[in-house]
């Protein structure tokens, strides 16, 4: 189909959706009963396992204790009756390559048994190892091609769950892929390490403060998930959606985000069956799906899970983008988690609510009533001032992706330039602690609502303050520069890494000052929090992250502005980042450089394809449109002439002197488009520098057609057509 018919379809067939399936029986099940109904979860393992094996299980699960292999075949075989019951039929090992996304290979239970019939059989080595072809995965030269061998290792402390299909169900197995020899090739390996690590750190500081824990200490974390929804007729006449999944042309509509009567506004009807349905779908997965709104820019969306221990929020935020994608299909729209889908309004991230603890200790970023008195508090807080402001940048290079650098900096994300946002009540304490001396700290205020009926509201100490990229918020931290479509893994593993290099320090900074002697651990505390306050306040920032003035001011000080993704991604190779990483045994230097590149080629091969594309829609779509409209108008200046009326038609000369630009615009990028990089560093800056204008210069000529030329001939649909038809 060509031209403003296909446009003019899929007007119609937004307006005339229909749902496809019968709405879900909300009557008959109860959420209470779907909630992990299709997880091996510590209830079925209970229920199922025998007692010692179940004991012995739940130690590595919980305590981090290594696996007894030999309960291995009596966990598998469990675990496939489980599964057959749930109607699975195969297995696959689920794993979290460099991709950012979520690999699976299915493997059938069944087996010949020799006498024309079949068993179904799932043995502990099937379940502990797998060995994927891993030769399609980006390696970034861990691994060469005819050593394509990698494998995955079975992630116990993430249970296995069903995923269904109208058609069958199979079982999933978290896993961790790796090389042959032992090298990380995936997002879930350094997570646990860094863990670990964690672990290892947190429990020294806690032990001076008399704290003992059983468990192990570990990262919380809760994504919030922003994303936005189109109708997928609109998609398929829009191969920039389709392919990219972004619009790389279009103008803006005449009414956008300004408004604001988007933001928490009432949850349109379609959009709501589908957020129903996906909530249900990840309920059974067992994913804690809690808030649900409507976000800043039209069609846009949020929903955010209760924060879990972070490789298993990891793994469920995995599923929570799989879900979101599949059951959008089944509502007949497109489920975008682009960063930056649509010019002129926000774009979509993913705030990463971090903080450290376990069930024992809860978060040790809860201050308690008196953060002054606190010390406990005040040092994991130190800890993560010296980490920022030592880390930022490296930080800052896990958020490095072409689509995201849309994104930060745009005075709607927070900018690149790492800062922690700490409150009032906070700052003020370090800034006593600083000067030397800690008496009181501002007290929680009690917000006056002004309403007698109402009760008093205590004040969050941790105010909001949207533009800060790293703000404290009352028992958390919120990390506000993820990408909506990125992993979570490579920020947590960061956190985790620079946490645990800024505990070590601290602890061994306290060992050394109380040699044992807890009367002196509060002399110690205040001595090594007055050192990171002076060291390391450079890195808080309470005011507006967005203004000028905050940029002039962050030079000043020294901290880093890396603006895009060639920029950032270098700091992983730096000797601090190589040195941090490899002394908590988190990532190694080939691990790290094969990071690098892989993310690198991957900025590079999404800049490739966007300006190809936008070659190709600029050539056989916009240009034939505006040809069209030029000749009509050409014709009708003739025909004026014909009969005697000289009329200067100024639009003729608008659109011809933009045609001619946009040709030319397209001939420029071809030319810059054909250029190589000598490595993929360089590769990448180009793209940057050269190709990213020139893509930009040539969206603004044709973005600058589609408001003049005819509507009837152009056939991609608009900006007002894809965010407000629903
Ligand atoms: P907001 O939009 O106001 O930031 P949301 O409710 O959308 O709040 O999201 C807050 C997220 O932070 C949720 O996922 C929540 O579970 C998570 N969270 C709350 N407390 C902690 C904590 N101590 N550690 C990590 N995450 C937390
Ligand atoms: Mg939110």
């Amino acid at each position: 189909m060509s031209g403003i018919q296909a446009r003019l379809n899929a007007i119609s067939a937004v307006i005339n959706y229909k749902p496809s399936h019968a709405p879900l029986n909300y009557h008959d099940t109860k959420p209470t009963d779907i909630f992990g109904a299709n997880v091996f979860s510590d209830k079925v393992m209970k229920e199922r396992l025998p007692k010692p094996v179940y004991k012995s299980l739940k130690k590595t699960i919980e305590l981090g204790e290594k696996l007894d292999p030999s309960i291995s075949d009596v966990v598998a075989n469990t675990m496939k009756d489980w599964a057959i019951e749930k109607g699975a039929t195969h297995f696959t090992h689920v794993f979290y390559p460099l991709t950012g996304m979520t690999a699976e290979k299915h493997d059938a239970f069944l087996v010949p048994d020799g006498k024309g019939g079949a068993i179904a059989e799932f043995s502990g080595k099937l379940l502990i190892q797998g060995e994927p072809d891993a030769s399609s995965f980006p390696s970034g030269g861990l691994r060469s091609t005819f050593e394509a061998r990698g494998y995955t290792a079975w992630d116990v402390t993430s249970p296995a769950y069903i995923l269904e299909n109208p058609n069958g169900t199979f079982l999933c197995i978290p896993t961790a892929f790796l090389s042959w020899t032992g090298e990380a090739l995936d997002k879930k390996t350094p997570l646990l390490r860094s863990n670990q690590a964690l672990n290892k750190q947190a429990k020294r500081v806690l032990k001076l403060f008399g704290v003992e824990t059983k468990l192990p200490v570990t990262s919380f974390a809760g994504a919030e998930q922003e994303y936005f929804l189109i109708d997928r007729n609109f998609v398929f006449s829009r191969p920039d959606l389709l392919i990219a999944g972004r619009t790389l042309f279009g103008a803006k509509s005449a009414k956008g985000q300004e408004f604001e009567d988007q933001y928490f506004g009432v949850v349109p009807r379609r959009v709501l069956s589908f957020m129903m349905e996906a909530e249900r779908e990840l309920f059974k997965l067992g994913v804690p799906v809690k808030t649900r709104h409507n976000e800043v820019a039209p069609s846009q969306f949020e929903i955010a899970p209760i924060f879990e221990i972070g490789n298993l929020a990891t793994d469920h935020n995995q599923m929570i983008m799989t879900t979101l994608r599949s059951v959008a299909k089944r509502y007949g729209m497109v489920c975008l988690l682009h960063e930056k889908p649509f010019a002129g309004i926000n774009g979509s991230g993913k705030h990463l609510n971090y903080s450290l603890g376990n069930a024992d200790l809860g978060s040790l970023y809860d201050p308690g009533d008196t953060p002054h008195d606190n010390a406990q508090f005040l040092v994991f807080c130190a800890a993560a001032i010296r980490a920022l402001h030592k880390y930022g940048a490296m930080l800052r290079a896990t958020v490095a992706t072409a689509s995201n650098d849309h994104r930060l900096g745009a005075n709607e994300a927070p900018p690149a330039i790492m800062s922690m946002y700490l409150g009032e009540q906070l700052t003020d304490v370090f800034e006593q602690i600083k000067k030397g001396k800690v008496n009181n700290s501002k007290s929680k205020g009690i917000m006056n609502i002004g309403v007698d009926t109402l009760p008093p509201l205590p004040m969050d100490p941790g105010d909001r303050n949207r533009t800060s990229p790293f703000a404290f918020t009352g028992n958390r931290f919120e990390f506000r520069a993820v990408g909506s479509a990125q992993s979570i893994a490579g920020s947590l593993v960061a956190l985790n890494t620079m946490m645990s290099e800024s505990l070590d320090y601290i602890a061994t900074e306290l060992e050394k000052a109380t040699k044992g002697d807890s009367k002196k651990l509060n002399a110690a505390v205040q001595t090594v929090l007055q050192k990171i306050i002076k060291e390391h306040d450079a890195i808080v920032f309470n005011g507006d992250g967005y203004s000028d003035a905050w940029h002039k001011e962050a030079a000043k000080r020294g901290l880093p502005n890396l603006k895009t993704t060639p920029d950032a991604l270098p700091v992983l190779t730096t000797k601090p980042v190589i040195d941090l990483f490899t002394k908590y045994g988190v990532l190694s230097e080939a691990e790290l450089r094969s990071r690098e590149e892989i993310y690198l080629e991957m900025y590079a091969k999404t800049l490739k394809t966007e300006a190809a594309l936008m070659v190709r829609m600029a050539s056989t779509i916009i240009f034939p449109a505006a040809m069209r409209y030029q000749s009509e108008l050409a014709a009708a200046c003739a025909n004026l002439k014909a009969i005697g009326k000289d009329f200067k038609m100024s639009t003729l000369e608008d659109i011809t002197a933009k045609l001619r630009s946009m040709q030319t615009s397209v001939a420029k990028l071809e030319k810059l488009l054909s250029v190589e990089g000598k490595n993929s560093h360089a590769e990448a800056k180009h793209l940057c520098d050269k190709v990213l204008p020139a893509m930009n210069e040539l969206r603004s000529f044709a973005d600058a057609l589609e408001v003049v030329v005819a509507d009837d001939l152009w056939s991609l649909p608009s900006y007002q057509e894809m965010l407000f038809i629903r």
